[in-house]
């Protein structure tokens, strides 16, 4: 479908114009329509297929077209997990609204609040916002949302996961009126945690689901290698690094501290390499962010912080140096690449302690990954086997049991100590998790 047949405003056909796009893709192509119809919509479709401009588009079309609700309040909030997504969100949006009347501001978590109130007295049409502050605001007064008419929630399952359900459900009820149209996007939508709160919040919405999160993901080569320990993985990643042409990579880690362990190892190869965490100063990640995308360094080593939404074309390879707890953070980690129709490569490098998450990675997939090897790379470690089901409970007190802590086998006492050095922990418990794990802690980095 072309964009100059939605029936969209002039303004934004001359804006589609300047960034180059006739045609549109098939998720533009379907939820577009389904947007512009005023309809509330759960849309999902894989990394990299242009979701973006799926959400940006009918809303301007919107307060292009239609008489404001309010003279004062925002027309349409777009929330989105992290700072990095927000400022990127926001860049679009700007250029997309450069010659027109209508203003636009960020509201993350991180800088000036009072700029921040500032910004908001001028009563902007858009805004585009991390939860927590814009929450921040809503308590102090700063803004109202009863003129809002679109709330946008892109990558709303993060926003789950980073434990944002309560900012959503109070930005929803400062905005709870008929009019409002409420839209969510995600690569990653279909889980019990996002159709309990798509309850709440959407009304009656149409659902564009174009694939599955599950799909295979054409333009990305997925490689997965067994790793014995730490030095394994870093001898690994170096060859990996190191012997062949990578434009632009991310590197993701389990903590903040390994990315800069990582980065001082990998700066220690040759390559140009920065840290990115939640830890940091938000000048600093604006500042890494922005000189990343610019080419300026070779290698991000970053937390999940940098796994959702980054549309940076020149990133050819993405590293799991450990897995994600999470099984759809695999899919957005890797999703880094392979965007916008180019190819990308992803290497996965599994641990013994990445094991559980690994099996988990592959039933979310539905498929199961072939274990490829380089000469001289070779792991001892060949994956674990699950504990055989216990047996039937048995009612009858047993008369000597020894305590569990006696009863470990050294066999795997000593298995345990050599993966020691592995930070992420609980390898010999073999048991996928029975719910998904929505505590922010345990993520190890998170936005306000
Ligand atoms: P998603 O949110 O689905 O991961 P993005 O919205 O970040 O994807 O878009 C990915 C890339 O595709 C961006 O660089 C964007 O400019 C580009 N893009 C978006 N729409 C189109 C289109 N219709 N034709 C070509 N490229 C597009
Ligand atoms: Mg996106």
């Amino acid at each position: 479908m072309l964009f100059k047949e939605f029936g969209f405003d002039n303004r934004i056909l001359t804006s589609i114009g300047h960034l180059g796009f006739d045609v549109a893709t098939e998720i533009q192509a379907r939820a577009i329509p389904e947007a512009m119809a005023g309809r509330d919509l759960l849309a999902s479709s894989k990394t990299g297929s242009g979701k973006t401009l799926a959400y940006l588009l009918p809303a301007l079309h919107r307060v292009y077209k239609k008489k404001a609700l309010s003279k004062r309040d925002p027309r349409v909030v777009i929330l989105v997990p992290t700072r990095e997504l927000a400022k990127q969100v926001y860049g679009q949006l700007r250029l997309l609204l450069a010659s027109s009347r209508f203003t636009s501001i960020l509201i993350q978590g991180g800088e000036n609040f009072n700029d921040q109130h500032k910004s908001l007295q001028k009563d902007p049409h858009f805004i585009v916002a991390t939860p927590g502050r814009l929450v921040d605001h809503l308590k102090q007064r700063h803004v109202f949302l009863e003129g809002l008419e679109l709330l946008i929630l892109d990558e709303a399952d993060r926003m789950l996961d980073l434990g944002f359900a309560d900012a959503m459900r109070a930005i929803n009820d400062a905005a709870n009126h008929r009019q409002r149209q409420t839209l969510f996007f995600s690569a990653t939508l279909d889980n019990t945690d996002v159709s309990a709160i798509a309850n709440e919040l959407l009304r009656e919405p149409s659902r564009v689901a174009v694939g599955q999160g599950f799909d295979e993901h054409t333009d990305i080569s997925q490689h997965v290698f067994l790793c014995d320990h730490l030095d394994h993985k870093e001898a690994l990643l170096k060859h990996l690094l190191v012997g062949q042409t990578i434009k632009q990579a991310i590197v993701f880690t389990a903590t903040k501290s390994d990315t800069v362990r990582l980065s001082e190892i990998i700066a220690s190869w040759g390559l140009s390499t920065q840290a990115l965490n939640g830890n940091l100063s938000q000048s600093a990640r604006n500042k890494t962010m922005e000189s990343f995308a610019k080419g300026q360094f070779d290698v991000l080593v970053s937390t999940d912080v940098a796994s959702r939404g980054l549309d940076i074309a020149s990133v050819s390879h993405v590293f799991n140096f450990d897995l994600p707890k999470q099984a759809e953070e695999f899919v957005h980690r890797t999703g880094r690449t392979g965007r916008a129709g180019f190819k990308g490569d992803a290497y996965s490098l599994v641990g013994p302690k990445d094991w559980v998450n690994f099996k988990a990675i592959e039933a979310y997939l539905q498929k199961t990954f072939s274990i490829e090897v380089i000469d001289g790379f070779e792991a001892k470690f060949k994956g674990l086997v699950p504990p055989k089901p216990a047996r039937a409970i048995n009612n009858k007190p047993k008369a000597k049991t020894a305590p569990k802590s006696q009863k470990k086998s050294p066999k795997k006492s000593a298995a345990k100590a050599r993966f020691h050095d592995n930070q992420q922990d609980g390898f010999d418990a073999f048991k996928l998790p029975a719910k998904r794990n929505t505590s922010a802690v345990d993520l190890g980095d998170e936005d306000e």
